[in-house]
């Protein structure tokens, strides 16, 4: 896959660069690339100096072992996160200062300064030991955005027991497979979660999901949507979670001294590619990992109000709403709802309401903020934000600008973070006080982490060409294996290239340097011996002024190996003209050459997505190939195929 064989570089002509203002860097963080030099030269050094920031029972004796597979990170240590998170805080100022600043869907809101979050994990922790949790027990957490998720989280790393957190909008089928898979022996759930203004029926869910769970032996109930008593209660099983926070009184628990490797939690893949996959991560590199990232990607200070608005359900969540800004200090936003729900100006509101200084989202969202018109984000003040961020997908430029220049104000910088659930901590990404950006780039890897691009021999490409995105050095927060799949964790990630870790995803890399992301490299089309990333197509087509979205596909072709299927969702109320569709063929072969110009355009309402807001063109490409539609269960809202299949069957 290199610059040799027909590279199309579409991406990396993209030609506006934003340096860092002066006034963000002489506050930043980290201001002197120095850094990148000092953590190159000595890495595992590096990692030891950003340990230093977090509260260890006892120290290591050694910085890292790594055999690949296997990597063990800060070995001899002794560490709680719970500890990190929440006690050390309160022998500080920051005792009261918010750390929790939570808005429900119907408008409640509920603050959790760090003494109050303090009592709340320690009740938990007590309840859930009085049932019997102990460390190395799993414990799995079916629900919404309420405070409770992280509270019960804080409480599994309390008493060392790893928390499997199953996304609410998870079905029975999807929670089932994952307590089965790790043996859960508590769940914590709720009456039902607010979504666009409904009742997400949770408690339901567990119980059809419970039918076939020998392992949980109780399940914590908290009640968030109705009157308690409108709840089926599963005698001798099922407790109301603040009928056990009461019977805590004002118990405590001590956070256990736990070994650096002791597991923090499994997480689940979101399932772009097929079966979702329990990533274990442990306790003392993941927290240094995320600690040091939420730190310095987010220039993260005291005074801000912090926003992450993925869902915990998620990676992001686990590092970037919960662990990393708690661990430093952070005061966080934490939203329950749809950012529709009751109008389409939801997260300006929100922004507007706590003068929220960072927001971290997907160009999955912004995209559908761009759909949905400036004139939402124009109606308030959102002058207190003053650095942007966006993890999930490639983001393509014209999304970034208009992100930067809409929510923004054309000032921020914006942190294009790539990372994965197997990465735990973002990996490349811009450091906002020194990085001059490019929209649609992840810039450069963080200090201490060693990216590379290499071909299908494993060898390194040269500035300007394309491959595979590897790492070639263990970094503190990457997951440890697949929980229970070791072979699975070696023949996907470390069986391609030996001792190093494949990402599966392609990238480039310009001539200064700068890693753009591809997608999977299942995604990368070959049209006549070209390789096109679906990306650089998918961005060509939202560069119209009249594209919302796209998703772009390679269709098995008899002549030119691969056809390329264009799906759009237009933006506003744009009609689906021929001679749209026409123009918008001829305007992708502009941007990147004829041989990029979409074979099959079909316009549809909405694109097939993942729970977490991916695009599936996995599916996209059954439908277009003629197969029966692959596994669905991940999907968001499976109706949405059977749309596109009609159309396409229409087109065709
Ligand atoms: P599965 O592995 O089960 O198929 P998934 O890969 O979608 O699911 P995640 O771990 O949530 O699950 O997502 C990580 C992937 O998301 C990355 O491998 C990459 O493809 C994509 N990604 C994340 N952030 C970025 C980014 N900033 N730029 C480009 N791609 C990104
Ligand atoms: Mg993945």
């Amino acid at each position: 896959m290199s610059e040799k064989e027909g590279t199309i570089s579409a991406l990396m002509t993209e030609d506006r660069r934003y340096a860092p203002a002066a006034e963000f860097t002489s506050h930043a963080n980290w201001s002197d690339p120095e850094v990148y030099q000092r953590a190159l030269g000595d890495p595992e050094g590096f990692w030891s100096e950003m340990a230093r920031a977090i509260d260890w029972f006892e120290d290591w004796d050694t910085v890292l072992e790594w055999d690949p597979p296997t990597t063990k990170w800060f070995l001899g240590a002794r560490v709680n996160v719970s500890y990190n998170c929440v006690d050390r805080h309160l022998k500080t100022w920051r005792k009261n200062k918010a750390a929790i600043i939570w808005e429900g869907e119907p408008g409640d809101t509920r603050v959790l300064t760090y003494q109050e979050l303090y009592r709340e994990v320690n009740r938990c922790a007590a309840a859930m030991r009085r049932l019997g949790v102990q460390k190395g027990d799993r414990v799995a957490l079916y629900l919404g955005m309420v405070p409770e998720l992280p509270i019960a989280m804080l409480a599994c790393a309390r008493l060392g027991a790893p928390h499997t957190v199953v996304f609410g909008g998870f079905s029975p089928e999807s929670l089932r497979d994952r307590i089965v898979d790790c043996h859960a022996k508590l769940l914590v759930t709720a009456d039902g979660a607010w979504r666009r203004g409904k009742v997400v029926d949770l408690k339901g869910n567990a119980d059809r999901a419970l039918e076939g769970c020998p392992s949980i032996e109780n399940v914590l109930v908290v009640n968030r949507v109705a009157p308690p008593e409108q709840a089926s209660m599963v005698e001798g099983r099922d407790r109301w979670w603040h009928d056990e926070m009461d019977a805590s009184g004002t118990d405590t628990v001590e956070p256990e001294s736990l070994d650096s490797e002791h597991p923090l939690y499994i997480l689940y893949t979101s399932g772009t590619t097929g079966k979702p996959k329990g990533l274990l991560h442990t306790t003392g590199g993941y927290l240094v990992g995320v600690h040091t990232t939420a730190k310095y990607v987010f220039d993260l200070k005291d005074e801000d109000t912090y926003w992450c608005a993925a869902d915990v359900g998620w990676v992001t969540g686990h590092s970037y709403i919960v662990y990393g800004p708690l661990s430093n200090g952070a005061s966080s936003i934490m939203y329950e709802g749809a950012p529709d729900y009751p109008g389409k100006n939801r997260f300006w509101q929100i922004i507007e309401k706590y003068r929220a200084n960072i927001l971290y989202t997907a160009p999955t969202a912004i995209r559908a903020f761009m759909k949905w018109g400036a004139e939402h984000p124009a109606g308030h003040d959102l002058s207190s934000l003053r650095l942007l961020g966006t993890v999930g997908e490639p983001i393509n430029p014209e999304a970034w600008v208009w992100y930067r220049d809409n929510i923004g104000s054309g000032r921020t910088p914006v942190v294009d973070t790539w990372w994965q659930t197997e990465t735990g901590m973002t990996l490349i990404t811009p450091l906002p006080g020194m990085t001059v950006l490019k929209p649609g780039s992840a810039t450069f890897p963080f200090p201490g982490v060693e990216a590379d691009i290499v071909d299908e021999a494993g060898e390194s490409v040269p500035l300007g060409g394309g491959g595979y995105l590897v790492l070639k050095r263990p970094w503190p927060a990457m997951a440890r294996t697949i929980w229970g799949d070791a072979e699975r964790w070696y023949d996907q990630y470390w069986s391609q290239f030996p001792g190093i870790y494949f990402t599966g995803d392609g990238a480039k890399r310009d001539e200064d340097g700068y890693f753009w992301l591809l997608g999977r490299v299942d995604d990368v089309l070959n049209v006549a011996g070209h390789r096109i990333g679906t990306m650089e197509v998918e961005s060509a087509l939202v560069s119209h002024p009249s594209v919302a979205e796209a998703a772009v596909i390679g269709i098995n072709h008899e002549i030119k190996g691969q056809a390329i299927g264009a799906f759009v969702t237009l933006r506003g109320d744009q009609a689906a003209s021929p001679e749209l569709i026409t123009e918008l063929k001829l305007h992708v072969g502009e941007k990147i050459g004829p041989i990029a110009r979409p074979d099959t355009l079909i316009p549809t309402g909405e694109l097939p997505k993942t729970r977490s807001g991916k695009i599936m063109r996995r599916l996209l490409r059954d439908v277009a190939e003629g197969r029966v539609v692959g596994d669905t269960t991940t999907l968001q809202d499976p109706g949405v195929l059977d749309a596109i299949k009609d159309k396409y069957e229409e087109t065709e």
